[in-house]
């Protein structure tokens, strides 16, 4: 008996599509749905080869960047010593990320678990009909890691963060400035960046090596990766 292996192709008009789902017709939509949402997972929750300074290596999967994070872990280069604040948004991200997984998939015993569940229950189980609510999945998962709050930002891009306090140098603690519109906005003077601490009223910049001076002086506590580990 020979099988002819199928292409993967989204449109197959052959009229006898065998779908994985044993729902004849279901090829047509269901399949790339099923692949945008093993990616999704996949991008989420498998380790990835990462370029750093030229040179391939490997990291741990995204989310478990994000949970390492927050366990005082942090993974080599990530810049030392963070600010309260930085985890604030790490932790939010982490625990909208445990609860949406768990409201879909209760069972299991961790996200990345969980989610498996999910994709094989899709994969086994999925109709054409499901697609949307397949690709609703899909699209939050990858969000999680490359939207506009996600992981990947979050922990490697260079963004901005603000404190409430007044600044040490200059006691500002709202400063002014225009937005792209023109109109004059408020900002806290303080923020944060991988880079540094910036007064945006009085322009004292306090490098990362400052930060567990500023930490203290500003009432942070301080969380250190220094087991090393
Ligand atoms: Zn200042």
């Amino acid at each position: 008996m020979i099988h002819r292996h199928q292409p993967r192709t989204e449109n197959r008009s052959d009229g006898h599509s065998e779908a994985i789902t044993g729902h004849p017709g279901a090829d047509g939509q269901l399949r790339p749905a099923l692949h945008r949402l093993t990616d999704a997972i996949a991008l989420l929750c498998d380790p990835h080869l990462e370029v750093v300074a030229g040179r391939h290596r490997h990291t741990p999967s995204w989310y478990q960047q994000l949970r390492d994070s927050l366990a005082g872990g942090q993974s080599e280069g990530g810049g030392g010593a963070r600010l309260v604040p930085i985890w604030a948004d790490a932790l939010d991200l982490l625990i909208e990320i445990d609860t949406a997984v768990a409201c879909w998939q209760p069972a299991g015993t961790s996200t990345p678990d969980r989610l498996r569940a999910i994709e094989h229950h899709w994969t086994t189980t999925g109709r054409p009909q499901d697609c949307r609510q397949i690709d609703q999945i899909s699209g939050i998962v990858t969000s999680w890691v490359t939207g506009q709050g996600g992981i990947r930002r979050l922990l490697t891009e260079e963004r901005r963060w603000t404190l409430p306090n007044p600044c040490p140098a200059c006691g500002t603690a709202i400063a002014y400035r225009k937005d792209s519109g023109g109109a004059t906005v408020r900002i806290p003077a303080l923020q944060i960046s991988p880079t540094g601490c910036a007064c945006a009223a009085c322009r004292t910049v306090w490098p990362p090596d400052k930060f567990e001076w500023l930490a203290r002086v500003l009432g942070y506590e301080m969380r250190y990766n220094t087991t090393g580990s």
